[in-house]
């Protein structure tokens, strides 16, 4: 495949009321081919006033037959449409998401693109089960409990996993009933773009789902302030969630907010190695380590310590990094110049603070392209900045235990609470550990298993909100409670 293969796009245009147009004052910028370094298109650079018009069509919509008369089952056949609107443009959007984001192309196709659709399938067929209650009260009468929708509902979302991010969020919210306005990543906002366009030839109603690209800190920030939108959606940083959640209780809308990880994956002596070396690659290379439920740090039982470094150099080393358009790749670029500079400033830090790069720690690649070596780091202490601090990028930082207690210490011993891992083939350990962990999700010898079903979301400073399964959907209705005086 080949950059002659590029879907269409709409160049530099904003998706507002079911329309494409340009922003405000025409401004645009480019968008990046991370692999080549080659200029894909240009992205409109919205403006609070374009970002004001969208929350207005929002509004309109929510209020409009066309979408908030609907009856459950018409809603939730729209959403079982679309799902399948995706599979039919499944090949055009996995390689969207290839070109911009730098992904294996095979990885988009099997996994993100399926997964997409599933999840407008499981909130699909979730719409016709939404239901109140009816409870008796005093005096004959009756209270009924209604679970209704928020109105507009802002959707801020990071670089990595452009379209996943951003569908998690919009089956749930559709399925509730909501109208959506949505700021993608600044880098990577091609795959959203050419959604909102597909949905509606799939009969989503205009302004239903609105895209303004732009910058977060004017377009994301107004989202966050806007009077008109009730409910905030967002993953990407914690620091810039942090500032979210302020700005939002200025309006006091409901915020969910899935912040950054430094998951702890613990590998007991006991543990089948061979799996375990699979899934600890996994865990740390996965989408090139752009991963906030990366499993960052490696806590490995000294007695196999040495063991499970050899293991996990040789199958770093045999990783196939390069174009993510050759089927063969396993690992493409990081997505933008920013963050390669961001892994090779913390690879710096981290031999600075005395720990050993046993393989990777350099550019990969003809210099074309913001490839990195996968990394991996030993002679790591659980205080260093490389073992707390999100890198973001294919950098694992493996760190010894003697027992239980100390790797519970260390996995918890970090701000960040989203994903943990443990390896044993001790059931009663798994239960024990697991249960000990601060982590909104513990995969047992496994990682990044992911479901449509599964809900995820964090703990501590990686924040609050679950995405998915059943619990995904509650996040975007509010009860509301009739009393009906029957006298
Ligand atoms: P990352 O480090 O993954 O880029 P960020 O938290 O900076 O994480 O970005 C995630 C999303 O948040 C992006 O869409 C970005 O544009 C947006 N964003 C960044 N800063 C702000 C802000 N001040 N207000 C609202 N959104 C923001």
């Amino acid at each position: 495949m080949s950059l002659q293969a590029r879907p269409t796009i709409a160049d530099g245009q904003l998706f507002i009321d079911g329309k494409f147009r340009p922003a405000e004052h025409g401004e645009t910028r480019e968008v990046v081919n991370p692999a080549t370094e080659e200029v894909i298109c240009r992205v409109a650079w919205g403006t609070v006033a374009d970002l004001d018009q969208a929350v207005s069509a929002a509004q309109a919509a929510f209020e409009s037959e066309e979408w908030g008369g609907l009856t459950l089952p018409q809603r939730g056949r729209l959403l079982l449409r679309i799902a399948d609107a995706i599979d039919a443009h499944a090949e055009e959007l996995a390689l969207l998401e290839s070109l911009n984001v730098g992904k294996p192309i095979t990885v988009a196709s099997a996994f993100d693109l399926p997964f997409a659709s599933s999840v407008f399938r499981y909130y699909g067929g979730m719409v016709e089960q939404l239901e109140g209650s009816a409870r008796p009260a005093a005096r004959r009468s009756i209270a009924i409990t209604r679970k209704e929708p928020y109105g507009v509902v802002g959707a801020i979302t990071p670089f990595n996993f452009p379209l996943n991010l951003a569908i998690n969020k919009i089956a749930a919210a559709l399925a509730a009933g909501n109208t959506i306005v949505h700021k993608p990543a600044e880098q990577t906002p091609l795959s959203t773009l050419r959604l909102a366009e597909i949905m509606v030839e799939a009969g989503l109603p205009a302004g239903v789902y609105n895209v303004v690209t732009g910058e977060g800190a004017t377009v994301g920030a107004r989202l966050a302030e806007h009077p008109g939108v009730r409910k905030l959606a967002f993953t990407g940083s914690t620091a810039t969630g942090k500032r979210l959640i302020a700005t939002a209780a200025q309006t006091m809308k409901k915020v969910t907010a899935e912040l950054g990880g430094k998951g702890a994956n613990i590998v007991f002596a006991d543990a089948n190695l061979d799996a375990v070396t699979q899934w600890a690659h996994l865990a740390a290379f996965a989408n090139t380590g752009q991963f906030c439920m990366s499993g960052s740090r490696l806590l490995v039982q000294r007695d196999i310590h040495d063991e499970m470094v050899e293991r996990m150099v040789a199958r770093a080393a045999a990783t196939a990094v390069g174009d993510p358009l050759d089927p063969r790749t396993e690992m493409g670029p990081l997505a933008h110049r920013t963050q390669l500079e961001r892994v090779m400033e913390y690879v710096a830090i981290g031999k600075a603070e005395g720990a050993t790069v046993v393989t990777g720690g350099a550019p990969a690649g003809d210099g074309r392209g913001f490839f990195y070596q996968p990394t991996i780091f030993t002679g790591v202490t659980p205080q260093m900045r490389i073992a707390q601090e999100e890198i973001f990028g294919p950098v694992l930082t493996v760190i010894p235990f003697e027992d239980e207690d100390e790797a519970v210490a260390i996995a918890n011993g970090t701000p960040y609470g989203l994903a943990a891992g443990l390896h044993t083939t001790d059931l009663s350990r798994a239960h024990q550990v697991s249960a000990r962990l601060q982590a909104g999700i513990v995969w047992v010898n496994a990682w990044a298993m992911f479901e449509n079903s599964i809900p995820i979301g964090g703990y501590k400073q990686s924040g609050f909100g679950r995405e998915l399964g059943p619990e995904g959907i509650d996040e975007y209705l509010q009860l509301k409670t009739v009393v009906i005086n029957a006298e």
